[in-house]
């Protein structure tokens, strides 16, 4: 039994500089499963609700899964489970590449870091040990510098690395952890890592990974690349779009829908997507497609360097969450600047969704007199669609210069600090901003922004099948309960620590045939759905106790508001149709009326209250 797992944790106290293991006892794994699971059972346990986030008290569970570094595809995900300085609330965050086989190579299933070094360090866990190692000289470095820097001193070449940028040791409040090509993006997790003086973290392993039953794991992993290669060989495919084109493949869809935030949702409909979509972005520039380990999709756009007027740039990317943030929402049409500004945001380390819905934030303030046009000082106006401004701004932002300070909160604490009425538009719900959808437009989107335990989260809505025309985008019949029904099912595979886009595709009985073969577990739907809505429930437990309760569970003024272009034919959201939606939301999960868990709920599911 558990022979997937590395069954133990790696603990790192930064203030005492003392790394010990501590084996995970069998009773834990069997209960949390992995991943997601581990970390926010840990957190619970170990961190305080009311501990700030930047402090000593605050911990980090750097979390991998059980087919981690298996033969299983689609789970080279690591996940960190933390208290976010942008929330104040728990937070999960998630990155691809190869640094989670890393660590389930190295022995662990969790990496625990706590304290305050008392200067810049990074760690290396190598099978010659683990150890902290001063790093001054890299202070101010970018993230791509640090990288290859661990790397070389290291000496090691089958070295995995993640690292934090300026903006992360300038404690920017979303700034966000690189690995390699990849990003722990949302929630301030790089800021974490600057508040404890972290400036990268290195681990090579060479252990394998064994499973419970290699026949029977062999035949779910055959079935398993079945399903993958019948989605990637069809046109229709979601995964064989993602193939072609990246994330940003079905922008032209979003747009023909009119549920493209565009102009800072003023509007619905962007005429320059087709510039800065997916298929736009390969027609232009030449790109090389990367995949995270074991991932036959490769989703990931790696650009040749190319030529701006910013000078040359190299980067991955955009993603599709991008080329909204820093795209439509901020009016850019400029698909070479989006390149730049993408990889500002990647050497800086900062999460490009809140980067770009800040920037997109200051813009607005100055449409409405709020902010002056020359806020950013020399001769580049604030305003839409100023390219320059754009890049001007994530500089100012990384260094916290002047408005760049401000931002830097986060829109709400900017919106706070101004003043004037700007949280009625701030899009952002519990302080994370808004992901690339409108709750105008898609009633699935209105209850997850507003209901998700890390603020305005896309990882955990019906997107597909209200763009797509399953369900209508604006009925509210029955949406709450399978918005939690979607939250349950993510959070129990995030236990497994499964690519979000291989639930696209694959059942859940293949799910379950992977885990039960690779571990000896005999989880059933039934329990492995209950896991996810337990995590969702202990996960909400802490929240309240950090203060935030029911009456966060909104939407900014601005989204009951009608865009400009809006559709004839459709129907705008309502703060009637909102309340209904959050009754029901409420229901359905067996909270009470003000969204606390009841006791009954908590019980059946063998949380203690
Ligand atoms: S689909 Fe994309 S993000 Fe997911 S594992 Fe594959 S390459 Fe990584």
């Amino acid at each position: 039994m558990f022979e997937c797992y590395g069954k133990k944790l790696l603990r790192v106290d930064l203030s005492t500089r003392s790394i010990t293991e501590e084996p995970l006892k069998h009773a834990f794994i069997e209960r949390w499963v992995g991943g997601m699971g581990f970390g926010t059972k840990l957190l619970s346990d170990e961190v305080p609700p009311t501990a700030d986030p930047l402090g000593p008290e605050n911990k980090l569970f750097i979390c991998v899964g059980p087919l981690t570094g298996t033969q299983a595809p689609l789970f080279a995900q690591t996940c960190i489970v933390s208290k976010s300085p942008l929330t104040g609330g728990i937070i999960n965050s998630y990155a691809g590449g190869h640094l989670g086989g890393a660590i389930k190579a190295a022995g662990y299933d969790v990496i625990a870091i706590e304290g305050q070094a008392d200067d810049l360090v990074y760690l290396l866990v190598t099978p010659d040990g683990a150890q902290i190692i001063d790093c001054p000289e890299l202070a101010g470095e970018s993230i791509r510098a640090t990288e290859a820097a661990v790397k070389a001193a290291s000496g090691r070449d089958d070295l995995h690395t993640m690292a934090i940028g300026l903006a992360g040791e300038n404690r920017v409040r979303f700034a966000c952890v690189v690995s390699e090509t990849r990003a722990f993006g949302r929630g301030g997790m790089g800021a974490v890592l600057g508040a404890k003086n972290l400036k990268a973290i290195g681990v090579a392993g060479i252990g394998d990974v064994a499973v419970a039953d290699p026949a029977a794991f062999k035949d779910a992993v055959a079935a398993a690349y079945e399903t993958f290669r019948q989605d990637l060989e069809s046109p229709w495919g979601y995964l064989a779009m993602f193939a072609g084109a990246g994330t940003g493949a079905g922008m032209s869809l979003v747009n023909e829908k009119h549920a493209l935030a565009t102009r800072h949702h003023h509007l619905t409909h962007f005429e320059k997507a087709e510039e800065i979509g997916g298929p736009g972005m390969m027609e232009k520039f030449p790109t090389r497609p990367v995949a995270c380990l074991g991932c036959q999709v490769h989703c990931s756009m790696l650009r040749s360097p190319v030529k701006t007027k910013w000078g040359e740039v190299w980067t991955r990317g955009p993603e599709y969450e991008t080329m909204y943030s820093l795209g439509s929402l901020c009016f850019n049409g400029d698909a070479e600047m989006l390149l730049k500004a993408n990889d500002q945001a990647e050497e800086y380390g900062m999460d490009t969704l809140s980067l770009g819905v800040s920037v997109a934030f200051a813009m607005e303030c100055a449409d409405r007199g709020i902010l002056p046009r020359n806020a950013l000082g020399g001769d580049v106006a604030l305003e839409f669609g100023n390219a320059d401004a754009t890049i001007k701004l994530i500089d100012m932002i990384a260094h916290r210069e002047g408005l760049g300070d401000t931002l830097a909160e986060g829109s709400r604490r900017a919106s706070q600090i101004i003043g004037q009425g700007t949280d009625a538009f701030a899009l952002q719900s519990k302080g994370m901003e808004f992901a690339a959808w409108m709750p105008e437009r898609m009633r699935g989107i209105a209850v997850t922004f507003a209901t998700s335990n890390r603020g305005a989260c896309h990882k955990r809505a019906p997107i597909g099948m209200e763009l797509m025309d399953v369900i209508p985008m604006d009925g509210i019949e029955g949406r709450a309960a399978l918005v939690a029904e979607i939250q349950n099912k993510v959070n129990a595979l995030f236990c497994l620590v499964a690519c979000r886009f291989a639930e696209f595709i694959v059942p859940m009985e293949q799910f379950l045939a992977l885990l039960n073969t690779a571990s000896g577990l005999s989880c059933t739907e039934e329990r492995f759905m209950r896991l996810g809505e337990g995590i969702w429930n202990l996960e909400r437990l802490y929240n309240l106790a950090a203060g935030i309760d029911g009456s966060e569970d909104r939407l900014p003024d601005i989204c009951f508001e009608v865009p400009e272009d809006f559709p004839e034919d459709a129907k705008p959201l309502t703060r009637e149709d909102f309340a209904t939606l959050l009754r029901d939301y409420y229901a359905a999960r067996g909270w009470d009326e003000q969204g606390h868990p009841t006791s009954e709920r908590l019980a059946a599911l063998g949380l203690q209250t």
